[in-house]
């Protein structure tokens, strides 16, 4: 009997394994820090704009995200028209693979990249191939040694997740240079309000420079929005024109884009934001290398911790410790690092009992 195929990639997707649901003993308190969430919530505005927009759910968005697209152009200094937003940047990100890749193609990513990115080139029949990091971090001669004439598209998150570490611009520069033309870089920026560091930068010029460079962003981190979905990209002329000709009509819902609207104007909410994590990514450095654990320095809202191998101190034993406790941090076997945990920075609270519970596990006998 005949039964339908799938498109070739798609059953070589790993089936997604979702966060596992957290059962603290009783009369603890549950920290979810498991997935890069902002424990301030939106911005106070960007909850009033959402509700206002109850008053009118029968109308349609407006197809473009003019609001959002000139909003976001007013606080960066870019062109809205050479805006495009979508449903979270997993929908920009999987436009851009839908509109570049196809079968016996190829595109580039890095050994612990944002698993979305090989998820969308195997989604559209295109071979990905991976770039060994150094130190976990981006390797900038590995992704060049790399190009074929097959590649079309490179995926570099800068900052990384689940790494937390980033390449500075010039080596971002580097990379665009020595890419074929023909090959699209995207620079995913989700953790770029974060990053304290003055040889960083988010891509803008390098976009406004050339035809094949996209940078994409997200109002899932730090303006607290994962919930409604929304992000968005800003490219050459040519790419939105092309990835235009494949977006659904009306893939923003009209409350996200009145909520990320407001929450792209309140500077303050983002800068308590920032300056919260970065004192805590310090701390947190600080305090977990000295119980005796391996902190990979991070630039973003999230540390990646590495557990020795030995047996009563591994990081599935420190995961089950903790999480006990009510404290759900991020095992990362899915991204081929077994011995590491991520944690995303929370609450005074929060941080303060991981880095207790972590010093009560570690002096286990
Ligand atoms: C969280 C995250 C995003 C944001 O995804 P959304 O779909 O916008 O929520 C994008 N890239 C990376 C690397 C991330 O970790």
């Amino acid at each position: 009997m005949s039964r339908p195929v799938p498109n070739p990639g798609i059953l070589d997707i790993a089936p997604y394994t979702p966060g596992k649901s957290p059962v603290a003993e009783p009369g603890r308190k549950v920290f979810k820090l498991s997935a890069n969430e902002t424990p301030f919530g939106p911005s106070p505005h960007a909850i009033a704009a959402y509700k206002s927009a109850a008053d009118h759910l029968e109308d349609y968005p407006e197809g473009t995200s003019r609001v959002l697209r000139e909003a976001i152009g007013r606080a960066y200094g870019l062109d809205p028209d050479r805006i495009i937003c979508g449903a979270g940047s997993d929908e920009i990100l999987n436009l851009l693979a839908h509109t570049y890749l196809g079968p016996d193609d190829e595109a580039i990513s890095t050994t612990h990249g944002f698993l979305v990115y090989p998820i969308a080139t195997l989604a559209n029949g295109a071979r990905n191939v991976v770039a060994e990091e150094k130190d976990l971090t981006c390797n900038v001669d590995a992704i060049l040694a790399k190009v074929s004439p097959k590649t079309k598209i490179v995926w570099l998150a800068n900052p990384n997740n689940p790494t937390g570490t980033y390449i500075p611009f010039d080596e971002v520069k580097r990379l665009r240079a020595g890419l074929p033309g023909h090959v699209v870089l995207v620079l995913d920026a989700a953790y770029a309000d974060y990053v304290s560091r003055n040889d960083y930068e988010i891509g803008i010029e390098l976009v406004a420079t050339t035809d094949n460079t996209v940078m994409t962003h997200t109002f899932s981190k730090i303006h607290g929005l994962a919930a409604l979905r929304i992000g968005w990209m800003f490219g050459p002329a040519n790419i939105v024109d092309a990835v235009n000709r494949i977006r659904g009509p009306f893939n923003v819902s009209v409350p996200a884009q009145l909520a990320a609207v407001a929450a792209i104007q309140d500077s303050a909410h983002v800068e308590k934001s920032r300056t919260h994590t970065e004192a805590w990514r310090n701390k947190l450095t600080e305090e977990l290398t000295k119980i005796g654990l391996t902190v990979t320095p991070s630039v973003c809202n999230f540390v990646l911790m590495h557990f020795p191998t030995t047996k009563g101190k591994t990081a599935a034993e420190a995961d089950a410790f903790l999480t006990k406790r009510g404290l759900v941090l991020r095992a990362l076997g899915n991204y081929n690092l077994p011995h590491a945990l991520r944690m995303t920075i929370g609450t005074d609270e929060a941080n303060e009992l991981v880095i207790e519970g972590l010093r009560e596990f570690m002096a286990q006998p």
